[in-house]
Formats: structure tokens, C-alpha cells, sequence
């Protein structure tokens, strides 16, 4: 049999996880509260189901978004992370260190869906440092996020993030 291990955490990287064994779906919802809780069109969502799931650094903060389902996410960074329901967990597709390993097969809460959606492909497509003239910061960029794999240590970012100078007392 072949061994599956998929590994994957939040931005910052306070909160990492990894699936062993093969999850039961992956699929994407277009419901409003799916919306609402990834601030996102639809939110991808991959069923551990039929897999053994655990965190193996930090743990989300809960939020009950209805009687029958928990939305959990870094409390320090904020990246959503789960859809926890009585038939279980399912984690963010984009919080996997390979968000291309598990593709999509099935939607749902497709009432909901953004119609436009359906035509995000045929948008005009840019590179990143296609933009340089107009966000000269990107040439000097130094990235807060986690690396896309589990590290032995970890540490806060500082609060300030990189869009603000503070002044020297
Ligand atoms: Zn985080
Ligand atoms: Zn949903």
C-alpha cells in the first residue's frame, strides 16, 4: 500500500498538522459560511476522513459558526484551517505545504455560489514581478510565512510586520 503523509500548517506556522493515510475527499463549498470564514469565493476543504489526522505544533482557536459545526483557525496569524463537524475534520486545501496534491472532485452549497466564479480561469493573468514598477517593495520582499514543510523550532513573528517603520526612541 502506499503511504500517503500530507503535511501543512498556517501561515505563521504556530498551528501544523499532518494527515497520514488516504483522505476520503476533496472538495470545494461554495456556502455562505464557508465564504464567511475563509473570506474567500469558496472555501477548499480537504475530509480526513478514513485518514489519521493530528497536530503536531500548536492548536486552532474554535469558533461554533452553528449548533453543528466548529471553524478553527491560528489564533495568532488567523489563517482559517478547519470544518469540524459530527462526521469530522476537514482541513484547508491551501494550508497543505502542497495545496496541488489533493484536487478538488466534488462542490458544494453550490446554491450559494458566486456566479462568476465559474469564469475566474479566463481573467487576465499577471506574474508577480510583472507588477514591479507599480509595488517596488516586492524587490526587497522578505516573507513572514512558515515554510512549506515542519521545522524543529519556531518563533513569533514580531507584531509589526513589514509595513511599518517605528521610530528609534
Ligand atoms: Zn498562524
Ligand atoms: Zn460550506
Amino acid at each position: 500500500m502506499t503511504h500517503h503523509l500530507h503535511t501543512g500548517g498556517c501561515q505563521c506556522g504556530a498551528v501544523r498538522f499532518v494527515i497520514e493515510g488516504k483522505p476520503s475527499q476533496s472538495s470545494i463549498c461554495h456556502c455562505r459560511m464557508c465564504q464567511k470564514a475563509f473570506g474567500a469565493y469558496y472555501a477548499p476543504l480537504i475530509s480526513t476522513r478514513g485518514a489519521s489526522f493530528r497536530w503536531t505544533r500548536g492548536a486552532p482557536k474554535q469558533f461554533p459558526s452553528s449548533n453543528h459545526v466548529v471553524r478553527g483557525f491560528c489564533g495568532n496569524c488567523g489563517t482559517p484551517l478547519t470544518y469540524e463537524a459530527a462526521d469530522g475534520i476537514a482541513v484547508s486545501a491551501g494550508a497543505l505545504d502542497d495545496p496541488s496534491a489533493l484536487p478538488p472532485s466534488i462542490q458544494y452549497g453550490v446554491e450559494a455560489k458566486v456566479p462568476f466564479v465559474d469564469h475566474l480561469g479566463a481573467l487576465p493573468a499577471h506574474h508577480t514581478m510583472d507588477d514591479i514598477a507599480e509595488a517596488p517593495f516586492l524587490a526587497d520582499i522578505v516573507s513572514n510565512q512558515h515554510p512549506d514543510h515542519d521545522t524543529d523550532t519556531w518563533q513569533p513573528v514580531p507584531a509589526s510586520g513589514g509595513t511599518t517603520k517605528e521610530d528609534d526612541a
